[in-house]
Protein backbone atom coordinates (compact mmCIF):
# COMPACT_ATOMS: atom_id res chain seq x y z
CA UNK A 1 0.00 0.00 0.00
CA UNK A 2 2.61 2.66 0.26
CA UNK A 3 4.51 2.11 -3.13
CA UNK A 4 2.68 5.33 -4.76
CA UNK A 5 2.18 7.87 -1.56
CA UNK A 6 4.99 9.42 -2.92
CA UNK A 7 2.81 10.73 -5.67
CA UNK A 8 1.60 14.38 -6.10
CA UNK A 9 -1.75 15.29 -7.88
CA UNK A 10 -0.55 16.23 -10.96
CA UNK A 11 -1.38 20.24 -12.08
CA UNK A 12 -4.66 20.61 -14.12
CA UNK A 13 -4.25 20.72 -17.39
CA UNK A 14 -4.68 24.50 -18.40
CA UNK A 15 -7.15 23.74 -21.40
CA UNK A 16 -8.70 20.21 -20.03
CA UNK A 17 -9.47 21.84 -16.48
CA UNK A 18 -12.24 24.28 -18.05
CA UNK A 19 -14.31 21.96 -19.29
CA UNK A 20 -14.51 20.55 -16.05
CA UNK A 21 -15.33 23.24 -13.95
CA UNK A 22 -17.75 24.33 -16.75
CA UNK A 23 -19.52 20.71 -16.49
CA UNK A 24 -19.73 21.25 -12.65
CA UNK A 25 -20.83 24.86 -12.70
CA UNK A 26 -24.88 23.89 -12.45
CA UNK A 27 -26.04 27.72 -14.14
CA UNK A 28 -28.65 27.23 -17.19
CA UNK A 29 -26.96 30.38 -18.81
CA UNK A 30 -22.95 29.01 -18.74
CA UNK A 31 -21.04 29.45 -21.75
CA UNK A 32 -18.09 27.54 -22.58
CA UNK A 33 -15.62 29.56 -24.75
CA UNK A 34 -12.59 27.14 -23.30
CA UNK A 35 -11.90 24.18 -25.39
CA UNK A 36 -11.26 24.41 -28.85
CA UNK A 37 -13.64 21.76 -30.42
CA UNK A 38 -16.70 22.90 -33.07
CA UNK A 39 -19.87 23.79 -32.12
CA UNK A 40 -22.97 24.49 -33.90
CA UNK A 41 -24.93 27.56 -34.00
CA UNK A 42 -27.30 25.95 -30.66
CA UNK A 43 -23.73 25.17 -28.81
CA UNK A 44 -23.72 21.52 -29.80
CA UNK A 45 -21.23 19.20 -30.89
CA UNK A 46 -21.17 18.42 -34.45
CA UNK A 47 -20.73 14.82 -36.70
CA UNK A 48 -20.30 16.36 -39.99
CA UNK A 49 -22.81 14.63 -43.00
CA UNK A 50 -19.96 13.22 -44.82
CA UNK A 51 -18.79 11.22 -41.80
CA UNK A 52 -22.22 10.13 -41.24
CA UNK A 53 -22.21 8.71 -44.75
CA UNK A 54 -18.87 7.52 -44.93
CA UNK A 55 -20.28 5.20 -41.46
CA UNK A 56 -23.13 4.28 -43.24
CA UNK A 57 -20.76 2.84 -46.30
CA UNK A 58 -18.12 1.35 -44.27
CA UNK A 59 -20.62 -0.38 -41.16
CA UNK A 60 -20.91 -4.15 -41.45
CA UNK A 61 -17.89 -4.43 -44.19
CA UNK A 62 -15.14 -3.61 -41.39
CA UNK A 63 -13.16 -6.74 -39.99
CA UNK A 64 -11.05 -6.12 -37.09
CA UNK A 65 -7.56 -6.59 -37.90
CA UNK A 66 -4.43 -4.82 -36.77
CA UNK A 67 -3.89 -2.04 -39.44
CA UNK A 68 -0.01 -2.43 -40.26
CA UNK A 69 2.80 -0.42 -37.98
CA UNK A 70 2.65 2.38 -39.92
CA UNK A 71 -1.18 2.61 -40.00
CA UNK A 72 -3.88 2.73 -43.01
CA UNK A 73 -1.74 3.27 -46.75
CA UNK A 74 -5.19 4.65 -48.21
CA UNK A 75 -5.57 6.82 -45.41
CA UNK A 76 -2.21 7.90 -45.25
CA UNK A 77 -2.05 8.55 -49.13
CA UNK A 78 -5.38 10.87 -49.19
CA UNK A 79 -3.44 12.49 -46.32
CA UNK A 80 -0.79 13.80 -48.30
CA UNK A 81 -2.40 14.60 -51.32
CA UNK A 82 -3.58 17.30 -48.74
CA UNK A 83 -0.70 18.92 -47.39
CA UNK A 84 1.61 18.77 -50.37
CA UNK A 85 -1.14 18.79 -52.97
CA UNK A 86 -2.71 16.29 -55.47
CA UNK A 87 0.11 16.55 -58.22
CA UNK A 88 3.13 16.89 -55.79
CA UNK A 89 6.05 15.61 -57.30
CA UNK A 90 7.31 14.45 -53.77
CA UNK A 91 4.28 12.20 -53.31
CA UNK A 92 4.98 11.18 -57.20
CA UNK A 93 8.77 10.56 -56.35
CA UNK A 94 7.87 8.61 -53.10
CA UNK A 95 10.40 11.23 -50.54
CA UNK A 96 7.65 11.57 -47.93
CA UNK A 97 7.71 8.81 -45.30
CA UNK A 98 4.35 8.96 -43.07
CA UNK A 99 2.69 7.40 -41.06
CA UNK A 100 -0.59 7.18 -39.07
CA UNK A 101 -0.61 8.49 -36.31
CA UNK A 102 -2.82 9.39 -32.79
CA UNK A 103 -3.81 12.45 -34.33
CA UNK A 104 -2.15 15.39 -34.12
CA UNK A 105 -0.93 14.95 -30.55
CA UNK A 106 0.45 11.16 -31.55
CA UNK A 107 2.17 13.31 -34.80
CA UNK A 108 3.67 15.51 -33.02
CA UNK A 109 5.06 13.37 -30.36
CA UNK A 110 6.24 10.48 -32.95
CA UNK A 111 8.25 13.34 -34.24
CA UNK A 112 10.02 14.60 -30.93
CA UNK A 113 10.39 10.98 -30.44
CA UNK A 114 12.15 10.49 -33.59
CA UNK A 115 14.33 13.83 -32.95
CA UNK A 116 15.49 13.22 -29.61
CA UNK A 117 17.01 9.65 -31.18
CA UNK A 118 18.36 10.37 -34.39
CA UNK A 119 18.96 14.21 -33.26
CA UNK A 120 20.03 13.70 -29.30
CA UNK A 121 22.03 17.31 -29.14
CA UNK A 122 19.01 19.20 -30.44
CA UNK A 123 16.67 21.41 -29.53
CA UNK A 124 13.42 22.86 -30.52
CA UNK A 125 12.42 26.57 -31.08
CA UNK A 126 8.80 26.97 -30.16
CA UNK A 127 6.52 30.14 -30.39
CA UNK A 128 5.48 32.27 -27.36
CA UNK A 129 3.07 31.82 -27.40
CA UNK A 130 1.69 28.02 -28.23
CA UNK A 131 -1.00 25.46 -27.92
CA UNK A 132 0.30 24.27 -24.31
CA UNK A 133 0.82 20.87 -25.12
CA UNK A 134 3.54 21.12 -27.17
CA UNK A 135 6.00 22.05 -24.14
CA UNK A 136 4.54 18.87 -22.81
CA UNK A 137 5.13 16.64 -25.83
CA UNK A 138 8.60 17.69 -26.11
CA UNK A 139 9.28 18.09 -22.46
CA UNK A 140 8.14 14.21 -22.21
CA UNK A 141 10.07 13.21 -25.40
CA UNK A 142 13.58 14.76 -23.51
CA UNK A 143 14.06 17.44 -26.23
CA UNK A 144 15.15 20.94 -24.43
CA UNK A 145 12.96 23.37 -25.35
CA UNK A 146 14.06 27.17 -26.78
CA UNK A 147 11.47 29.85 -27.76
CA UNK A 148 10.79 32.29 -30.58
CA UNK A 149 8.60 35.30 -30.48
CA UNK A 150 5.57 35.37 -32.19
CA UNK A 151 3.01 37.73 -31.06
CA UNK A 152 3.21 41.20 -30.41
CA UNK A 153 0.62 41.71 -27.41
CA UNK A 154 0.14 45.73 -28.28
CA UNK A 155 -0.87 45.03 -31.72
CA UNK A 156 -2.14 41.81 -31.45
CA UNK A 157 -0.67 40.55 -34.10
CA UNK A 158 2.47 39.11 -35.53
CA UNK A 159 5.68 40.38 -33.84
CA UNK A 160 7.52 39.28 -37.33
CA UNK A 161 10.64 41.40 -36.72
CA UNK A 162 11.83 39.70 -33.53
CA UNK A 163 10.54 36.26 -34.94
CA UNK A 164 12.91 36.89 -37.99
CA UNK A 165 15.84 37.84 -35.59
CA UNK A 166 15.54 34.92 -33.73
CA UNK A 167 15.40 32.63 -36.74
CA UNK A 168 18.32 34.52 -37.50
CA UNK A 169 20.02 34.25 -34.32
CA UNK A 170 19.93 30.34 -33.69
CA UNK A 171 22.07 28.60 -34.30
CA UNK A 172 21.96 26.96 -37.99
CA UNK A 173 20.37 23.96 -38.27
CA UNK A 174 18.12 24.41 -35.74
CA UNK A 175 14.85 22.55 -35.37
CA UNK A 176 11.63 25.10 -35.79
CA UNK A 177 7.88 23.96 -34.68
CA UNK A 178 5.52 26.49 -36.72
CA UNK A 179 2.18 25.86 -36.76
CA UNK A 180 0.70 25.87 -40.72
CA UNK A 181 -2.44 27.81 -40.17
CA UNK A 182 -5.10 29.17 -37.48
CA UNK A 183 -2.29 29.52 -34.84
CA UNK A 184 -3.39 28.64 -31.75
CA UNK A 185 -3.84 30.29 -28.61
CA UNK A 186 -3.71 33.19 -31.14
CA UNK A 187 -5.72 33.14 -34.17
CA UNK A 188 -2.50 35.16 -35.39
CA UNK A 189 -0.70 33.82 -38.81
CA UNK A 190 1.97 35.24 -41.05
CA UNK A 191 1.11 36.80 -44.11
CA UNK A 192 1.96 34.74 -47.61
CA UNK A 193 4.91 37.45 -48.24
CA UNK A 194 6.23 37.02 -44.31
CA UNK A 195 5.84 32.86 -45.10
CA UNK A 196 8.18 33.37 -47.72
CA UNK A 197 10.66 35.67 -45.73
CA UNK A 198 11.01 33.28 -43.24
CA UNK A 199 11.73 30.01 -45.63
CA UNK A 200 14.06 32.28 -47.51
CA UNK A 201 15.94 32.84 -43.89
CA UNK A 202 15.50 29.53 -43.24
CA UNK A 203 17.45 28.37 -46.05
CA UNK A 204 20.18 30.67 -45.40
CA UNK A 205 20.39 29.25 -41.79
CA UNK A 206 19.62 25.74 -42.93
CA UNK A 207 16.81 25.44 -40.19
CA UNK A 208 14.22 22.64 -40.01
CA UNK A 209 10.59 23.42 -40.01
CA UNK A 210 8.12 20.85 -38.84
CA UNK A 211 4.58 22.21 -39.12
CA UNK A 212 1.60 21.52 -37.31
CA UNK A 213 -0.99 21.47 -39.09
CA UNK A 214 -3.96 20.67 -36.63
CA UNK A 215 -6.70 23.00 -38.56
CA UNK A 216 -6.23 22.45 -42.25
CA UNK A 217 -9.61 24.34 -43.69
CA UNK A 218 -10.40 26.17 -40.59
CA UNK A 219 -8.68 29.34 -41.15
CA UNK A 220 -10.28 30.46 -44.62
CA UNK A 221 -12.68 27.48 -44.87
CA UNK A 222 -10.10 26.00 -48.19
CA UNK A 223 -7.91 23.53 -47.01
CA UNK A 224 -5.80 24.56 -50.27
CA UNK A 225 -5.55 27.99 -49.13
CA UNK A 226 -4.70 26.88 -45.51
CA UNK A 227 -2.05 24.68 -47.14
CA UNK A 228 0.11 27.85 -48.69
CA UNK A 229 2.92 28.40 -45.85
CA UNK A 230 3.78 24.59 -46.48
CA UNK A 231 3.56 24.75 -49.76
CA UNK A 232 6.36 27.97 -50.12
CA UNK A 233 8.27 26.23 -47.66
CA UNK A 234 8.16 23.12 -50.48
CA UNK A 235 8.88 25.68 -53.32
CA UNK A 236 12.25 26.34 -51.39
CA UNK A 237 13.19 23.22 -51.53
CA UNK A 238 13.04 22.38 -47.34
CA UNK A 239 12.66 18.75 -45.94
CA UNK A 240 9.65 19.66 -43.93
CA UNK A 241 8.15 17.28 -41.74
CA UNK A 242 4.08 17.80 -40.96
CA UNK A 243 1.75 16.71 -38.55
CA UNK A 244 -1.59 16.79 -39.25
CA UNK A 245 -4.69 15.89 -37.60
CA UNK A 246 -8.36 15.23 -38.85
CA UNK A 247 -9.92 16.11 -35.45
CA UNK A 248 -10.95 19.78 -35.90
CA UNK A 249 -11.39 19.74 -39.99
CA UNK A 250 -13.41 16.42 -40.23
CA UNK A 251 -14.83 16.40 -36.63
CA UNK A 252 -13.28 13.17 -35.59
CA UNK A 253 -11.95 14.55 -32.14
CA UNK A 254 -12.20 11.18 -30.33
CA UNK A 255 -11.27 8.64 -33.14
CA UNK A 256 -7.73 9.94 -33.27
CA UNK A 257 -7.02 10.31 -36.70
CA UNK A 258 -3.58 11.94 -38.05
CA UNK A 259 -0.37 11.67 -39.72
CA UNK A 260 3.38 12.57 -39.60
CA UNK A 261 4.73 12.55 -42.56
CA UNK A 262 8.25 13.89 -43.21
CA UNK A 263 10.11 14.82 -46.68
CA UNK A 264 13.44 12.92 -47.35
CA UNK A 265 15.88 13.52 -50.09
CA UNK A 266 15.00 10.40 -51.68
CA UNK A 267 11.72 8.62 -51.77
CA UNK A 268 9.96 6.65 -48.78
CA UNK A 269 7.36 4.43 -48.77
CA UNK A 270 3.87 4.87 -48.43
CA UNK A 271 1.92 2.57 -47.33
CA UNK A 272 0.32 2.61 -43.42
CA UNK A 273 -0.24 5.94 -42.36
CA UNK A 274 -3.10 7.74 -40.38
CA UNK A 275 -3.49 10.91 -38.58
CA UNK A 276 -0.89 11.23 -40.46
CA UNK A 277 2.85 12.03 -39.55
CA UNK A 278 4.91 12.82 -42.34
CA UNK A 279 8.43 14.22 -43.34
CA UNK A 280 9.72 15.21 -46.37
CA UNK A 281 13.21 13.56 -47.24
CA UNK A 282 15.84 13.26 -49.63
CA UNK A 283 15.16 10.89 -51.51
CA UNK A 284 13.00 7.53 -52.06
CA UNK A 285 15.73 5.65 -50.00
CA UNK A 286 16.08 7.98 -47.40
CA UNK A 287 12.51 7.83 -47.18
CA UNK A 288 11.95 3.99 -46.80
CA UNK A 289 14.81 4.23 -43.70
CA UNK A 290 12.89 7.22 -42.01
CA UNK A 291 9.43 5.38 -42.08
CA UNK A 292 10.61 1.89 -41.41
CA UNK A 293 12.01 3.82 -37.86
CA UNK A 294 9.00 5.66 -37.58
CA UNK A 295 7.31 2.33 -37.28
CA UNK A 296 10.31 0.69 -34.81
CA UNK A 297 9.17 3.85 -32.72
CA UNK A 298 5.26 3.41 -32.85
CA UNK A 299 6.06 -0.46 -32.00
CA UNK A 300 6.37 0.01 -28.71
CA UNK A 301 3.97 3.44 -27.84
CA UNK A 302 1.24 1.19 -29.13
CA UNK A 303 2.06 -1.22 -32.15
CA UNK A 304 -0.31 0.01 -34.67
CA UNK A 305 -3.03 2.86 -34.71
CA UNK A 306 -6.92 2.58 -34.69
CA UNK A 307 -8.63 1.48 -37.62
CA UNK A 308 -12.06 2.84 -37.87
CA UNK A 309 -10.94 6.84 -37.91
CA UNK A 310 -8.90 6.09 -40.91
CA UNK A 311 -11.50 4.36 -42.66
CA UNK A 312 -13.76 7.40 -42.36
CA UNK A 313 -11.21 9.10 -43.73
CA UNK A 314 -10.05 7.40 -46.71
CA UNK A 315 -13.75 6.51 -47.60
CA UNK A 316 -14.64 10.43 -47.96
CA UNK A 317 -11.15 11.51 -49.60
CA UNK A 318 -11.11 8.38 -51.95
CA UNK A 319 -14.99 9.30 -52.89
CA UNK A 320 -15.26 12.48 -55.45
CA UNK A 321 -19.08 13.30 -53.86
CA UNK A 322 -18.33 12.58 -50.35
CA UNK A 323 -15.07 14.60 -50.50
CA UNK A 324 -17.19 18.00 -51.79
CA UNK A 325 -19.41 17.32 -49.17
CA UNK A 326 -16.54 17.44 -47.10
CA UNK A 327 -14.80 20.64 -48.31
CA UNK A 328 -18.44 22.45 -48.17
CA UNK A 329 -18.80 21.26 -44.16
CA UNK A 330 -15.28 22.45 -43.36
CA UNK A 331 -16.25 25.96 -45.59
CA UNK A 332 -19.59 26.24 -43.42
CA UNK A 333 -17.74 25.37 -40.07
CA UNK A 334 -15.13 28.30 -41.10
CA UNK A 335 -17.61 30.36 -42.17
CA UNK A 336 -19.72 30.22 -38.96
CA UNK A 337 -16.63 30.93 -36.69
CA UNK A 338 -15.98 34.05 -38.93
CA UNK A 339 -19.69 35.36 -39.03
CA UNK A 340 -18.98 34.78 -34.22
CA UNK A 341 -16.18 36.81 -35.04
CA UNK A 342 -18.16 39.85 -36.73
CA UNK A 343 -20.85 39.24 -34.41
CA UNK A 344 -18.48 39.93 -31.29
CA UNK A 345 -16.68 42.76 -32.08
CA UNK A 346 -20.19 44.33 -33.40
CA UNK A 347 -21.32 43.83 -30.34
CA UNK A 348 -18.53 45.21 -28.52
CA UNK A 349 -18.62 48.17 -30.54
CA UNK A 350 -22.04 48.63 -29.88
CA UNK A 351 -22.21 48.70 -26.16
CA UNK A 352 -19.94 51.57 -26.54
CA UNK A 353 -16.41 49.76 -25.44
CA UNK A 354 -13.79 52.70 -26.32
CA UNK A 355 -10.90 49.83 -26.64
CA UNK A 356 -9.83 48.34 -30.12
CA UNK A 357 -11.34 44.83 -30.87
CA UNK A 358 -10.48 44.75 -34.98
CA UNK A 359 -8.18 41.77 -33.86
CA UNK A 360 -11.55 39.84 -32.92
CA UNK A 361 -11.79 39.64 -36.99
CA UNK A 362 -8.44 40.27 -37.88
CA UNK A 363 -7.20 36.93 -36.58
CA UNK A 364 -8.31 33.46 -38.23
CA UNK A 365 -8.98 30.15 -36.91
CA UNK A 366 -10.59 28.98 -33.91
CA UNK A 367 -9.24 31.10 -31.50
CA UNK A 368 -9.64 34.89 -30.67
CA UNK A 369 -7.02 36.03 -28.02
CA UNK A 370 -8.94 38.79 -26.67
CA UNK A 371 -6.19 40.37 -24.80
CA UNK A 372 -7.88 39.92 -21.49
CA UNK A 373 -6.17 39.78 -18.42
CA UNK A 374 -5.89 36.55 -16.31
CA UNK A 375 -7.50 38.73 -13.80
CA UNK A 376 -10.33 39.53 -16.54
CA UNK A 377 -10.68 35.85 -16.97
CA UNK A 378 -11.46 35.25 -13.87
CA UNK A 379 -13.93 37.69 -13.21
CA UNK A 380 -15.90 36.52 -16.39
CA UNK A 381 -15.77 32.62 -15.21
CA UNK A 382 -16.95 34.01 -11.73
CA UNK A 383 -19.29 36.82 -12.58
CA UNK A 384 -20.96 35.46 -15.42
CA UNK A 385 -20.53 31.96 -15.72
CA UNK A 386 -18.17 32.60 -18.90
CA UNK A 387 -15.29 29.31 -18.82
CA UNK A 388 -12.48 30.25 -21.23
CA UNK A 389 -8.22 29.58 -20.38
CA UNK A 390 -6.71 32.35 -18.03
CA UNK A 391 -4.41 33.09 -21.49
CA UNK A 392 -7.73 35.17 -22.60
CA UNK A 393 -8.08 32.78 -25.68
CA UNK A 394 -11.93 32.74 -26.46
CA UNK A 395 -12.63 29.84 -28.45
CA UNK A 396 -14.66 31.14 -31.34
CA UNK A 397 -16.67 27.49 -32.09
CA UNK A 398 -18.11 28.10 -28.39
CA UNK A 399 -19.69 31.61 -29.39
CA UNK A 400 -23.08 31.46 -30.90
CA UNK A 401 -25.93 33.36 -32.20
CA UNK A 402 -27.71 32.78 -28.88
CA UNK A 403 -24.93 33.69 -26.64
CA UNK A 404 -22.87 36.22 -28.32
CA UNK A 405 -24.43 39.21 -26.69
CA UNK A 406 -24.14 37.97 -23.55
CA UNK A 407 -20.28 37.52 -23.93
CA UNK A 408 -19.82 40.62 -25.34
CA UNK A 409 -21.60 42.49 -22.66
CA UNK A 410 -19.68 40.44 -19.93
CA UNK A 411 -16.38 41.08 -21.76
CA UNK A 412 -17.46 44.75 -21.98
CA UNK A 413 -17.92 44.72 -18.03
CA UNK A 414 -14.96 43.01 -17.20
CA UNK A 415 -12.68 45.30 -19.61
CA UNK A 416 -13.91 48.96 -18.37
N1 LIG B 1 -1.67 21.10 -32.55
C1 LIG B 1 -2.39 22.18 -32.23
C2 LIG B 1 -1.81 23.52 -32.49
C3 LIG B 1 -3.64 22.05 -31.66
O1 LIG B 1 -4.35 23.14 -31.35
C4 LIG B 1 -4.17 20.76 -31.43
C5 LIG B 1 -5.46 20.60 -30.76
O2 LIG B 1 -5.98 21.40 -30.05
C6 LIG B 1 -3.39 19.67 -31.81
C7 LIG B 1 -2.15 19.87 -32.36
C8 LIG B 1 -3.76 18.24 -31.66
O3 LIG B 1 -5.04 17.85 -31.58
P1 LIG B 1 -5.39 16.33 -31.79
O4 LIG B 1 -4.37 15.51 -31.09
O5 LIG B 1 -6.74 16.19 -31.17
O6 LIG B 1 -5.37 16.08 -33.26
Amino acid sequence: TAWWRHVEAAPKDPILGVTEAFLADPTPHKVNVGVGAYRDDNGKPVVLECVREAERRVAGNLNMEYLPMGGSVHMVEETLKLAYGVNSDLIKDKRIAAVQALSGTGACRLFADFQKRFSPDSQIYIPVPTWSNHHNIWRDAHVPQKTFHYYHPESRGLDFASMMDDIKNAPSGSFFLLHACAHNPTGVDPTEEQWREISHQFKVKGHYALFDMAYQGFASGDPEKDAKSIRIFLEDGHLIGCAQSYAKNMGLYGQRVGCLSRVTSSRVVLDQLLNVLSMVCEDEKQAVIVKSQLQQLARPMYSNPPVHGALIVSTILGDPDLKNLWLKEVKGMADRIIGMRTALRENLEKLGSPLPWEHITKQIGMFCYSGMTPEQVDRLTKEYHIYMTRNGRISMAGVTTGNVGYLAKAIHEVTK
